[in-house]
């Protein structure tokens, strides 16, 4: 597909890790953040938007996304170092990030580079593992709103909790890149970490299947996984959506899950979750579209 280009009724079963959800109204993929901002500012594009990365935390219903989605991934791809500072565009993947600070020798990268998603999504969700969040390293990040209009903003314009950002504001705005900063260090022990980070997720994560990741948060002093799973619900199957047996905090799609299937699978793990335990989880995945 062309980028800067509008389609109509395009299927984004291809837009997101689990396979699956109807059709946007309008899609557009970006190809540069100017054109972006002139394609809504000339009201090209039209509203509501929806940011999409690489769909990889994110359940899209059967009926569709009204509105435009605009898919950041493929497009908005610079990447780069200029004195000590990583600038990099919501359509970088997470794992090219981290590989890039690994190589100009800088640490700490190595969480990000197990999170298959851009770092638009990471910036949204403060993305993170093992201790870090992306967040931890943003030192300014540059945004457009639903005018067009782009603003450069600091850090301490936002409220960053565990995967939840807020802007103090309220202002309604989406990332196009972020500036970050990572200790200097060295670039074998740094790629090392990455190795040692994947290996670790790809023994512990059905890596294989179509998921979205951690489906629920971890509530306060709890894993959502283990709770999960003590309520004997690892391998629970509704139509073609099924929790893992390998990650109880995973839903997978066993190959032709509908939405409405994970949907459902979701808000019975939910009810069966609290009559047990009486906690009630929350989903870390968002949940867009029509039914
Ligand atoms: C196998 C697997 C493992 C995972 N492991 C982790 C993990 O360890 N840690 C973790 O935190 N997450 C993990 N995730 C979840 C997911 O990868 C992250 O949340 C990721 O940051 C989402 O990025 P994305 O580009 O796919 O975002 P999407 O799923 O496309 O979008 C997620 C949300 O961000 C919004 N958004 C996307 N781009 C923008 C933008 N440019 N501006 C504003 N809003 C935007 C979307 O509208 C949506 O609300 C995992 C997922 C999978 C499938």
């Amino acid at each position: 597909m062309e980028k800067n280009t509008i389609y109509k009724d395009i299927a984004l079963k291809k837009y997101n890790s689990w396979k699956v959800g109807g059709a946007a109204e309008q899609l557009y993929i970006c190809a540069d953040k100017d054109l972006l901002s002139e394609g809504i500012n000339h009201k090209k594009i039209s509203p509501p938007f929806t940011f999409i990365g690489l769909g990889s935390n994110l359940l899209i219903r059967d009926g569709g996304v009204k509105g435009t989605v605009i898919i950041m991934h493929g497009g908005l791809s610079e990447i780069n170092l200029e004195n000590n500072l990583f600038y990099a565009e919501a359509g970088v993947s997470c794992s090219k990030l981290a590989k890039f600070i690994a190589r100009n020798s800088f640490m700490y990268s190595a969480f990000l580079a197990g999170i298959p998603g851009t770092i638009g999504g990471a910036l949204a969700m403060n993305a993170g593992c093992y201790g870090s969040e992306i967040w931890n390293f943003v030192e300014t990040v540059l945004v457009i709103n639903d005018k067009g209009e782009q603003f450069k903003r600091s850090k301490n314009e936002y409220i960053t909790q565990y995967r939840k950002v807020i802007n103090k504001k309220k202002l309604d705005e989406y990332f196009l890149a972020a500036y970050m900063q990572f200790p200097k260090g060295i670039r074998e022990e740094a790629e090392e970490d990455i190795r040692v980070l994947l290996k670790k997720r790809k023994e512990s994560q059905p890596l294989n299947w179509p998921t979205a990741g951690s489906t629920f948060r971890n509530p306060p002093n709890h894993f959502a996984a283990k709770l999960i799973e003590e309520c004997g619900l690892k391998g629970f199957t509704i139509g073609g959506a099924q929790i893992s047996k390998k990650h109880a905090n995973f839903i997978i799609n066993l190959g032709n899950a509908s939405a409405f299937d994970i949907e459902e699978l979701i808000n019975h793990t939910i009810t069966k979750v609290l009559e047990i335990t009486k906690i009630c989880l929350e989903t870390e995945i968002k949940i867009i579209g029509e039914y």
